[in-house]
């Protein structure tokens, strides 16, 4: 079986995080780690965590570090994600984060984290039209419909708006990510664990360039990581 992975990706609001995480899960059998899902389930869900989501996630604000990276750490402490690996998608998201998080996984650090690049002219009309599927997380868009209705082809499920793709939402979002996450891309790069992937062109095209990233990184690291 191919080699388990131990990967974080990052990129702003609409850059097909979502996407490629769910391709690169299946491509190396990982488990897909969304910390955006996880909030959306427990929101669903009514938990004690999900109340108090709920409104910070509604406007695009950021939940507090030490609330998010303790759902991840439960989430890494599990047997799946201690046997093969994890693709953590929307964590970390500010350089505490990325401390916490490298504390964390210590003494094996993560593999790569890959930077999926986009112009921002491009997310923001990917954020208009995207749907998603409200049981699996599954994305469409106005173009790429489900095949009956807004049901989705995976689940079955509802597929709708997202609650924070609205206009003063996304605009709140992408100046958080700006100034809070864009900076570990710079964090990440002088650590020597950054490679940078353009998102543009068909989803397929993409997840081709991270493959390839990853397994040059593998290369040079003598056919392992860590
Ligand atoms: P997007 O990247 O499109 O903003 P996500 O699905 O990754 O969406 O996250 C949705 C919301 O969940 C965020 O706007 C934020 O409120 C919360 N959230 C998710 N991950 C984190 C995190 N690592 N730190 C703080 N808040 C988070």
């Amino acid at each position: 079986m191919v080699a388990g992975a131990r990967l974080v990706v990052l990129g702003k609001q609409g850059a097909g995080k979502g996407t490629q995480c769910l391709s690169l899960s299946h491509h190396y059998v990982v488990t897909h780690v969304s910390t955006g899902d996880m909030l959306r389930e427990a929101v669903k869900q009514g938990t004690s965590l999900g109340m108090k989501a709920k409104k910070l996630m509604e406007r695009g604000d950021l939940l507090g570090d030490d609330l998010i990276m303790e759902m991840v750490a439960a989430r890494m402490a599990e047997s799946d994600i201690k046997d093969r690996g994890f693709i953590l998608d929307g964590c970390p998201r500010t350089v505490s984060q990325a401390q916490m998080l490298a504390e964390l996984l210590a003494p094996v650090d993560l593999d790569l984290v890959i930077d999926i690049e986009v112009p921002t002219s491009q997310v923001l009309r990917r954020l208009a039209s995207r749907r998603v599927c409200v049981d699996c997380g599954a994305n469409y868009s106005l173009t790429q419909r489900p095949l009956i209705g807004w049901t989705c082809d995976v689940c079955g499920g509802e597929v709708i708006q997202r609650e924070d793709d609205t206009e003063v939402a996304i605009a709140n979002r992408l100046e958080i990510y700006e100034a809070q996450t864009a900076p570990l891309i710079d964090w990440y790069q002088q650590r020597g664990q950054l490679a940078s992937v353009s998102g543009t062109g068909a989803p397929e095209a993409v997840t081709k360039r991270i493959v390839k990233a990853i397994e040059d990184r593998r290369n040079r690291k003598g056919g392992r990581f860590s």
